[in-house]
């Protein structure tokens, strides 16, 4: 039997739409003169406040007397044999009679200061969106002026820890019909267009199989066969407004709680890649935490001196304009690197050392192998 969708009375009315952006129509929003300041421009907008200046922070009286009670341990022949032995032992791939038997011929060593400063800043953006109307009761403009959105006390995360939340904010909703289904609830099922019915794939609607006799027997012969979109109901509930039949619009507000990090390395006269010593672990040499750190200025190394005020003036000027900077934190670190060369077959070459923990880097160990291609 087949149907028409003619038939089917309580949804042949209903309109096909596309999924409707997020901004509500513009004639929602007339006349809600609290939303002025947010609407200027449409969609997404960054408030940020001034900057607040705050106490500044306390460099050492004397840098000297800092590095003088700093001591980083000097690597010897044997430290140096020991460090690449455990690295060797490590790795599934090398073998360890080389880093036993080679021959250690000079160890050049270097500390090298690293400046890095972290900054922890908080972004607002507003934006407008919706959820389906249940009971719970409206917080519209009525109940009073919408917060700034500065204004707004919320619960921050922990320092230097990053997230992003969002919240309502209070007093800005509104409710209105479901744009998507016109506040039905419901809409026509687009796999049978509203008619419950599609077309057999099996006999593509010719009620037989081909080159047989009989009728086709996953549609019964009918040349129809059930929607799998809507079981058959010829509708779908509305997926905008679950069924609700009305939205309530409000403003968002989304904060962004992120780390901004700035890092320099001291010039290094050896040939280890820069990346090593950015993840090599330091002895931390100084350490200035505030609400906002101001330029190291006569530490004894120039160029640390230079970078914190270089990072601290890019931090500010590229923060200043979308977020505002709730702490800093700047530090010195020393690294420790020794270069060790070595003689092995008669062939020199040279691995690394770096880090307080002895970390080891060597570019072309003598016996590597691939795990696959080792012949036992
Ligand atoms: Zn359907
Ligand atoms: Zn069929
Ligand atoms: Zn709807």
């Amino acid at each position: 039997m087949d149907r028409d969708p003619s038939e089917d009375d309580s949804v042949a009315d209903l309109s096909f739409e596309a999924e409707s952006p997020v901004m509500p129509p513009d004639e929602l929003l007339e006349g809600l003169p609290s939303y002025d300041w947010l609407l200027q421009g449409r969609g997404r907008r960054v408030f940020f406040p001034s900057l607040e200046v705050l106490g500044r922070s306390q460099e050492p009286a004397s840098w000297s007397s800092v590095l003088e009670h700093s001591r980083v341990p000097v690597v010897t022949e044997e430290v140096a044999r020991e460090a690449l032995l455990s690295f060797v032992n490590s790795q599934c791939c090398y073998s360890s009679v080389a880093a036993g038997n080679l021959i250690i011929q000079e160890l050049r060593q270097q500390t090298l200061c690293r400046y890095r400063l972290e900054t922890f800043s908080e972004s607002r953006v507003s934006e407008w969106t919706f959820q389906p109307v249940t009971n719970h009761s409206v917080d519209g403009p009525q109940r009073g002026a919408s917060p700034r959105l500065w204004d707004m006390k919320v619960q921050m995360p922990p320092m230097f820890q990053e997230d992003t939340r969002k919240f309502q904010v209070p007093h800005s909703s509104l409710v209105k019909e479901c744009h998507k289904c016109h506040g039905r609830g419901r809409y026509k099922c687009s796999g049978c267009h509203g008619a419950g019915m599609v077309r057999c794939s099996s006999c593509s609607g010719t009620k037989r199989k081909a080159r047989q006799p009989r009728r086709c027997h996953m549609c019964s012969g009918s040349g129809r066969r059930r929607c799998s979109t809507c079981s058959g109901r010829g509708n779908k509930t509305c997926a905008t407004c679950k069924g609700e039949r009305k939205l309530e619009h409000f403003v968002q507000l989304v904060i962004m709680w992120k780390n901004s990090l700035f890092e320099f390395v001291s010039p290094n006269h050896l040939h280890c890649p820069r990346e090593l010593l950015a993840k090599a672990r330091g002895e931390n040499l100084f350490r200035d935490e505030n609400a906002t750190v101001y330029p190291i200025v006569d530490f004894p190394l120039r160029d640390i001196s230079l970078a914190s005020q270089r990072g601290i003036e890019e931090h500010n000027t590229a923060l200043a304009s979308r977020a505002r900077i709730l702490q800093q934190r700047q530090t010195i670190e020393l690294i420790p690197i020794t270069e060790v060369h070595y003689w092995y077959q008669g062939k020199t070459s040279v691995y690394y050392i770096y880090g307080t923990d002895h970390q080891v880097y060597v570019a072309d160990y003598p016996e590597r192998y691939c795990c696959g291609c080792t012949i036992l």
